[in-house]
């Protein structure tokens, strides 16, 4: 990727705007002097720009399509965050910089307990350098193929944190459009992150925007190839309280043709075991409703009985 479209004029969302939250920080250090050397790192670097110099980079949090994720330490503020590591040379093959540089602009404005952070960016020659919170439970996924399934109380609070996530992203014209476990990271507290806006898009959207990955989050309405809106991420989100139930997506099946089938037809089954409550059920069923409008309002799920009874308080 040429360099050019990462300068300055391209790309405002810089460190000036986005500094690392000291009050949102893990509880590695106290808050009084995080927040000291804050106000001291601010006045220092007031309009300048991050470097890699300006981090003590430290192990390895994972790897991507397209680089790897380091846990990093801010050296004035000692702040801790994850640096993603993008190389330019795969991005431009792979012919993804437009996407990315949308992911940046999106993330980099969202402000919300259960969305990641992205505090600015940066790059050079080779690379580019996203500075990320840094979410020390790791990948939900993972999480959830150790343990198999979620119990209908941790499901609860995740699909509740969600559904307000998702709306607030809705609010600020922003769809997700890409919601599954793979995207979601665990925060100190045990609280869902929504990373990855790798495939949202500001609303709205058009056919021409196209089907990416596994299918089994898609909604009709996208595999189907017509228009779509805000409410795929809804559908996302009842897939998701399924797998987080059952143990696998609802429309699972052999190959793309007979995914795509099921999903079209809503061909949804609630298999005997595991035991899950009615009340989970119903939630399931309003929220996989093949006519998008029909879908249940975000707001609503948190006030959806099931809901009330097992989510925790956050
Ligand atoms: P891609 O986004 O390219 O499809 P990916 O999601 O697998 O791939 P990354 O988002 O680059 O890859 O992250 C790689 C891994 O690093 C993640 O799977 C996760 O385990 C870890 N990781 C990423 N970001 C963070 C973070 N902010 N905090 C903690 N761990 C992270
Ligand atoms: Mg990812």
């Amino acid at each position: 990727m040429a360099t050019a479209q990462f300068n300055k004029e391209n790309l405002q969302s810089s460190r000036a705007n986005h500094k690392p939250r000291h009050q949102e920080s893990s509880s590695v250090f106290p808050k009084q002097t995080a927040a000291a050397s804050e106000s001291a790192a601010d006045k220092a670097r007031n309009g300048q720009r991050w470097c890699l110099n300006d981090f003590e980079v430290g192990k390895p949090l994972g790897r991507g399509k397209f680089g790897s994720v380091y846990l990093a330490r801010e050296r004035s503020s000692k702040y801790i965050v994850a640096i993603k590591v993008l190389r330019k040379s795969q991005l431009l093959k792979a012919g993804v910089e437009h996407q990315l540089r949308r992911e940046i602009e999106i993330q980099s404005h969202l402000r919300h307990r259960n969305i990641l952070r992205m505090y600015g960016y940066f790059y050079d020659e080779k690379r580019i350098y996203l500075i990320l919170e840094y979410s020390p439970g790791g990948e939900l996924y993972k999480r959830l193929t150790s343990k198999g399934t979620f119990s209908e109380e941790r499901s609860a609070t995740y699909i509740r944190d969600l559904a307000l996530a998702l709306d607030y992203c809705h609010s600020k014209h922003v769809i997700h459009r890409d919601i599954k476990p793979e995207n979601l990271l665990v925060g100190a507290h045990n609280e869902i992150k929504i990373a990855d806006f790798g495939w949202s898009v500001h609303a709205p959207t058009s056919r021409r925007n196209t089907l990416c990955g596994t299918l089994d989050y898609l909604p009709p309405e996208m595999v189907e190839g017509r228009d779509h809106d805000e409410k795929v991420d809804v559908w996302s989100l009842g897939v998701l309280l399924y797998e987080f139930l059952y143990g696998s997506p609802p429309f699972e099946a052999e190959g793309h043709t007979a995914t795509y089938r099921r999903i079209s037809r809503v061909d949804l089954h609630f298999p005997k075991n595991p035991k899950i409550s009615d009340g989970a059920k119903d939630l399931i069923r309003r929220l996989l409703v093949k006519e998008p409008s029909e879908r249940m309002a975000l707001a609503d799920v948190s006030k959806h009985p099931w809901i009330k009874q097992n989510a925790l308080s956050s």
